[in-house]
């Protein structure tokens, strides 16, 4: 029944890859591809007709009958309009296949089934999709046949991006103009490109799908709007790490299978800290790339499960009470000659060029908190950050033992001279290896952690693009950078002036930097003192898009317009109100048609009960533990049914406001409040009422039981 295969043989066997392209274009097309891709360069129709006729040979022969636009609008998910390679049929009744270099670098989708912000009036519907031959086309095989899949961005007639791919071209640009502006100054003339490399770690619950069909919650808005606590949680700790489930370890088999097939490196895989809650990791790759694979780890996560029985939730907040889920976002820069520019090398002290990036990058993220926090901002996420039982949505940037010294030693004395060095790590058995440890331990309560030659953002959230957090940080980056290079180029002794300035930045923004449990109250009140901001909740912190601190930096490197900037955080507060919406209207009908009707059940079994003991035992027969119960019951249900009640007007109020600020912030103050109040006596009495009776699977069921 189990099926092998060669990793190698079929790691990326429907990409058009480099490999594929180098065998298949002629030596010329190949050769000027390969500048548009590499250098930027401008791309000709000849050339696109060459490639895409290629493209559509390859993909036939990978059965592929259908090619699409595959793009990344504001809606959160991907979108893709798919026509097929027939044209009209000929004389002799056959068709022909075709596939012309207009069609692969143009397409026209009706723009206005997506959301634009007021960017687009409704009677400009145009809007285009871009080949972005910077990553890869790919065929998709699935039961609905096999696609040609072309990655492309996605503008408005009037060319603003209504798309998440096209500002991190932008800001790609941005961060290698600005970095190579740095290297020069350091007397590298070789590097021609820098492009900063990504590699999210994906994490997910696995439930069993027979049981999600069960919980119209789950259906309609992807986590639990009900539910309480089962008698064990994550409080063994037996999970994480775990030895994988059969059941699940053949999901995550036919999951890498799938991905590698499409180029996606997928590399570590294991059990999370919640029950049912795992994470996957790919081999980073260019920023650009990564975010389009990392579409492709959610979709296939998605599809895969249904084929064993299965459904993936991506959601960041499934279970209450349960460890959410997020997105490791590690994050560097890399020259095409192989140098991290964030690689500290044995003694970061005397690494002039790492001190000055990364002091750089203190100053980037204290400057810009509030829009780094921004990034990661979306309804499910609030779960995450900030909320009860979530971290603190502060940014601060943890640098562990070795850094903190060196950056100790140069705001004291402006100088670093020495670098702590890690130790050897002795286990006290002979038979195990010994070896040098870090010299910098790992911290998992920090959002923005300095790991060895990356940073790595966590507060991103599992089901959002990674898109915006990595145009954020080539951005505010791309900033620091600009402003060192403008102050280094003009200084006549450059030597000394990188020696103040590395000790200015990292005077100024040492404030940023803690080491300490991320998670503590302590913590909460010393970065108050600070002044770092600790925005917990989406709609306050959509206001950072729009402020002239950010409008300015993104105006600067050309990544966003001002109206650009205004129609996301539009669209921002429409996406949390909608999805707030839907919750509120998922649990009005679960509580009215399905829980307060078990409940009723419930009690005339209680009553019944009391009128069988009676008609048994005679009048003055002891039923007072069944009537306790059913005045407990009848309290609670009659608590639940004046809270939804409420919650039905309150919802109402909501949907019929105009979309906008006032409308998200009603949503978040009133009716997360209104759900809140009819959850309570619902999870109560879900503790009560005989399971058999609860019309869906509990907690339990649900993530013990998969
Ligand atoms: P962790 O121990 O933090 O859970 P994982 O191995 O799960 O580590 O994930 C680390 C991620 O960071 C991987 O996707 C890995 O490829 C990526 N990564 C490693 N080095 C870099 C780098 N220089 N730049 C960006 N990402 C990197
Ligand atoms: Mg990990």
């Amino acid at each position: 029944m189990s099926e092998y295969f060669n990793v190698a043989e079929i790691f990326g066997e429907n990409v058009f890859n480099d490999a594929v392209m180098q065998e298949r274009l002629p030596k010329k097309v190949y050769k000027r591809l390969k500048e548009v891709i590499g250098e930027g360069k401008e791309l000709d129709l000849e050339t696109a007709d060459v490639v895409a006729h290629e493209m559509k040979e390859w993909a036939i022969e990978k059965g592929a009958t259908h090619y699409t636009h595959w793009f990344q609008p504001l809606t959160g998910v991907t979108a893709e309009k798919h026509d097929s390679f027939i044209t009209a049929p000929m004389e002799n009744g056959k068709v022909l296949m075709s596939f012309s270099g207009k069609e692969l670098i143009k397409g026209e989708p009706d723009a206005s089934s997506f959301p634009s912000g007021g960017l687009r009036a409704t009677f400009e519907a145009r809007g285009y999709t871009a080949w972005d031959c910077t990553s890869p086309a790919f065929v998709r095989q699935d039961a609905a046949g096999a696609t040609l899949c072309i990655p492309t961005a996605f503008c408005s007639y009037t060319g603003e991006a209504l798309d998440q791919k096209t500002p991190l071209l932008r800001s790609m640009e941005a961060i290698n103009e600005q970095s190579l502006r740095l290297l020069r100054l350091f007397g590298n003339t070789t590097s021609k490109k820098v492009t900063p490399s990504v590699g999210p770690e994906q994490e997910y619950f696995l439930v069993d799908r027979e049981k999600y069909l069960k919980r119209k919650d789950l259906i309609f808005t992807g986590r639990t709007l009900f539910g309480a606590m089962p008698p064990k949680g994550q409080e063994m700790e037996d999970h994480y790490f775990g030895a994988i489930r059969e059941r699940i370890a053949a999901y995550m088999k036919d999951v890498n299978k799938e991905l590698w097939k499409l180029g996606v490196s997928a590399k570590t895989q294991h059990n999370e800290v919640a029950p049912a809650q795992h994470e996957l990791a790919p081999i980073y790759a260019e920023a650009n790339v990564a975010v389009d694979n990392n579409q492709l780890v959610m979709e296939t996560l998605k599809k895969v499960a249904g084929r064993h029985g299965l459904t993936c939730l991506l959601h960041e907040k499934p279970f209450a009470g349960v460890n959410g889920s997020g997105k490791h976002n590690n994050w560097s820069i890399i020259t095409d000659d192989g140098i991290n520019l964030l690689d500290p090398g044995k003694t970061p002290h005397d690494n002039i060029q790492f001190l000055l990036v990364l002091t750089c990058i203190l100053k980037a993220v204290d400057k810009h908190a509030e829009l780094l926090r921004e990034s990661a901002a979306d309804a499910g996420n609030d779960h995450r950050l900030g909320a009860n039982e979530a971290p603190p949505a502060i940014i601060s940037v943890y640098l562990g033992a070795q850094l903190q010294d060196v950056l100790t030693q140069l705001i004291s004395t402006g100088e670093a001279t020495s670098s702590l060095k890690g130790e050897v790590l002795q286990t006290g058995v002979k038979t195990l290896p010994d070896f040098r440890k870090d010299a910098a331990d790992r911290n998992r309560t920090s959002p923005f952690a300095f790991t060895g030659n990356k940073f790595e953002f966590r507060m991103v959230g599992s089901n959002d693009s990674i898109s915006p957090p990595n145009v954020v940080l080539n951005a505010i980056v791309a900033e620091a950078f600009s402003d060192a290079c403008d102050v280094l180029e003009q200084a006549e002794d450059f030597e000394m002036a990188v020696h103040n300035l590395i000790k200015e930045q990292a005077t100024a923004h040492e404030k940023i930097v803690f080491n300490g449990n991320g998670y503590s109250k302590e913590w909460v009140e010393e970065a108050e003192r600070l002044g770092l901001p600790n925005i917990s909740s989406m709609v306050d912190a959509v206001p950072a898009l729009t402020t002239q601190k950010t409008i300015a930096l993104f105006e600067k490197f050309n990544v966003f317009t001002e109206a650009e900037l205004y129609s996301r955080a539009e669209i921002l507060y429409e996406n949390y109100a909608k999805a707030l919406n839907i919750e509120a209207r998922a649990m009005i009908d679960m509580a009215g048609k399905q829980i307060i009707p078990a409940v009723i059940k419930y009690t005339t079994t209680l009553a019944g009960s009391v009128n069988a003991v009676k008609a048994a035992c005679g009048d003055e027969a002891d039923t007072s533990t069944q009537t306790d119960l059913l005045k407990e019951v009848s309290s609670l249900l009659a608590e639940a049914k004046a809270a939804l009640t409420a919650l039905i007007g309150i919802a109402d109020q909501g949907s019929s406001m105009e979309p906008g600020r006032e409308q998200a912030v009603y949503y978040r103050d009133k009716v997360k409040t209104a759900m809140e109040a009819l959850r309570a006596p619902v999870d109560h009495l879900e503790m009560i009422v005989d399971k058999e009776m609860w019309p869906m699977p509990s907690y339990g069921d649900l993530i013990f039981e998969v």
